[in-house]
């Protein structure tokens, strides 16, 4: 089986609560929206990821 490339989808930041999903077609990371309102949290924020140090791009071989 060929290892898939894994990548996250949606981000949160910890500090402001912004919220980002990835775009395939922008190949950029754009503001979400949660019910209908856009998460964009504060423009003066050195966001902190919730999927910093957890994320691989790869699966570890088995
Ligand atoms: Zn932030």
């Amino acid at each position: 089986m060929e290892p898939q490339l894994r990548r996250p989808t949606r981000r949160a930041c910890e500090r402001c609560g912004r919220v980002e999903r990835w775009d395939d077609d922008a190949a950029t990371w754009l503001v979400a929206e949660t019910d209908g309102e856009k998460r964009v949290g504060s423009p003066y924020c050195i966001h902190e990821w919730d999927i910093n140090g957890r994320f691989a791009p790869f699966e570890e071989p088995a």
